[in-house]
């Protein structure tokens, strides 16, 4: 029998021996809050900042680094300039532009 993560509202089976969940034990892992959405938090005034200043940013969320990358596409930013201030590869910034028109 397979117990269910812990967290409220989760249906996600337990990992073996554990009471959470992949993703819920990831989240507390990295951010100390099981509700924690990387995709749904985003500082939009840290995004224009980072975006403007062009200056390496490091604990953005996911969201936000695909805006910051978004913004800095926008103003002709090549794809190694815009992944050396995000922080990923330049291929993952080539896979966010390519799916930028689907994602907005
Ligand atoms: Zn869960």
């Amino acid at each position: 029998m397979n117990r269910l993560c812990q967290i409220d509202g989760c249906d996600k089976p337990a990992r073996a021996q554990r009471t959470l969940c992949q993703t819920h034990r990831a989240r507390i892992r990295r951010y100390g809050d099981p509700h924690f959405t990387q995709w749904g938090t985003a500082d939009v005034m840290d995004v224009e900042l980072i975006v403007q200043e062009r200056r390496p940013a490091s604990s953005l969320t996911r969201l936000e680094r695909v805006l910051v990358a978004q913004g800095l596409t926008e103003r002709g930013e090549s794809a190694s300039e815009i992944a050396r201030i995000v922080g990923v590869s330049q291929r993952t910034v080539e896979r966010w532009r390519s799916r930028s028109l689907e994602a907005a």
